[in-house]
């Protein structure tokens, strides 16, 4: 059975393009009975932190990678006697040498520093020592040719690969050798990563070749872009997953969107049942053109799976975004108004704003909603609301009959005469159906607002 592997390192914030890959190969683990195999690369200890290892272990729980077909973590770092045992023995072999070129001397004798090493060491013999690294003999002749599911089968000439570094002369091995070694002593047979890897494939391939292993099949999904097609990046795009997390995007959601990057499935369908997408998904009908990352149908697909929640799971998803406001709140008010809310928001963060009224002291200020809304004839209306409302039956039903009359007398549609009443008693002007809000707050706090705003 197929083994996969999701195998990042552990730089910094764990990105949505990373996640995306997991799923891919996660789905193509569980559809198969294969096994899912999480291998942190963390070798490079300058840039490597605990904190991002962490950050990967909770993000891949989040979104559900773990129990099951999982196994892992394993670090790369554990496997740095093995990653020197494949380097000497490429050596002994005569498939890999010693080279003590700079890149500056490299440069001087090719002309060009965008052109790869000239093999200008190959036939020295040089022992090991200081400043000399190990490089890989590239075959001269011939071509290597990788299976990879979603671009056929790539051909590079052998000529135009150089005789790669697989150790550094500080004894270190390279991305390539550790990544390699450790693909092959973890028995892995598909090999689904970003497309950035893919001019790694051929030199890779060349190295378990060398090791005496039978190459993977190889796929390299394609990279991700924002609106501008731009490669989706740290600096410019908002890609931690975290983040998304931290603003209330459900995991359904996220992992629902995640697998349409590149993939679709039958049917035109966007809303897709995670074991429907697992028992679909088929890696070779990933798309090689860049995926498009779509925060606003991400936003739409995650407003439809808020609507999907059954009330009380609403509710519950809710209370971490309600305990960090800076209000307290009552839960029996809040359940009230949390079916007015679940039709409304797209992501759970925007549960705040919309019932914060209800719970703050007095409403937020806001100088744009209050001189948007309080237009002539904003101040009649709240006095005519005002007196409708002090002794009107406590229904939204009636209070939305009250209010209507009032706007009315003035020659006012009822849109326009809930503005000043909605900023009054809410300080927004937009939120939550105004008469169902008025009817929770109660008589007493509706009528004290009022007057306020009239002061
Ligand atoms: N650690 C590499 C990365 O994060 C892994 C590449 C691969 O999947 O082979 O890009």
């Amino acid at each position: 059975s197929i083994r996969v592997r999701f195998a990042p390192s552990p730089t910094g914030m764990f990105h949505v393009g990373g996640a995306r890959s997991a799923l891919f190969n996660w789905a193509m683990a569980r559809q198969s009975g294969g096994t899912f195999v999480l291998r942190i690369e963390d070798t490079d200890a300058s840039r490597n932190s605990p904190e991002w290892t962490e950050g990967i272990l909770s993000a891949l729980a989040w979104l559900g990678m773990d129990g099951g077909e999982y196994e892992g973590p394993h670090f790369q770092s554990a496997n740095a006697g093995r990653h020197a045992e494949a380097a000497e023995r490429l050596r002994a072999d005569g498939r890999a040498y010693y080279c003590d070129c700079t890149r500056d001397a490299i440069v001087a004798r090719t002309g060009d520093s965008h052109k790869g090493y000239d093999g200008f060491c190959r036939d020295r013999g040089l022992e090991p020592g200081p400043g000399r690294a190990l490089r890989f003999r590239t075959p001269d002749e011939g071509q290597t040719t990788v299976v990879d599911l979603l671009r056929g089968k790539p051909v590079f000439e052998n000529a135009l690969l150089e005789d790669f570094v697989i150790a550094r002369a500080d004894g270190s091995v390279t991305f390539l050798l550790a990544n390699a070694v450790d693909d092959i002593s973890q028995g892995i047979t598909h090999v689904v990563r970003g497309e950035e890897h893919l001019s790694n494939a051929p030199k890779q391939q060349l190295l378990w070749d060398a090791l005496g292993a039978e190459p993977p099949v190889w796929a390299h999904v394609p990279v991700i872009v924002n609106e501008k097609r731009q490669k989706l990046s740290k600096r410019r795009d908002k890609v931690a997953l975290e983040d998304y997390r931290a603003e209330g995007y459900l995991a359904e959601a996220m992992r629902n969107y995640l697998m349409l990057l590149g993939w679709a499935p039958a049917g035109d369908r966007e809303i897709v049942p995670w074991d429907e997408i697992v028992s679909e998904f088929r890696i070779e009908d990933v798309n090689t053109s860049p995926a498009f990352f779509d925060v606003k149908k991400l936003r739409a697909i995650n407003g439809d799976y808020i609507r999907m929640l059954a009330p009380d799971a609403f509710a519950a998803a809710c209370v971490p975004f309600l305990d960090a406001a800076p209000f307290d709140y009552d839960p029996a008010v809040f359940a009230q108004l949390a079916p007015l809310a679940q039709t409304r928001i797209g992501v759970l963060s925007e549960i705040v704003p919309m019932v914060d009224f209800a719970f703050l002291p007095a409403p937020v200020e806001d100088e744009a909603s209050w001189a948007k809304a309080m237009k002539e004839p904003a101040a009649a209306v709240l006095a005519g609301a005002e007196e409708a409302y002090r002794d009107a039956p406590w229904n939204a039903e009636e209070l939305k009959t009250r209010l209507e009359a009032v706007g009315a007398a003035h020659g006012l549609k009822l849109g326009k005469t809930q503005a000043p009443v909605r900023v009054a008693v809410t300080g927004r002007t937009v939120g939550l159906p105004l008469f169902e809000s008025l009817e929770i707050l109660g008589r007493e706090t509706v009528l004290a607002r009022i007057a306020a705003a009239r002061a």
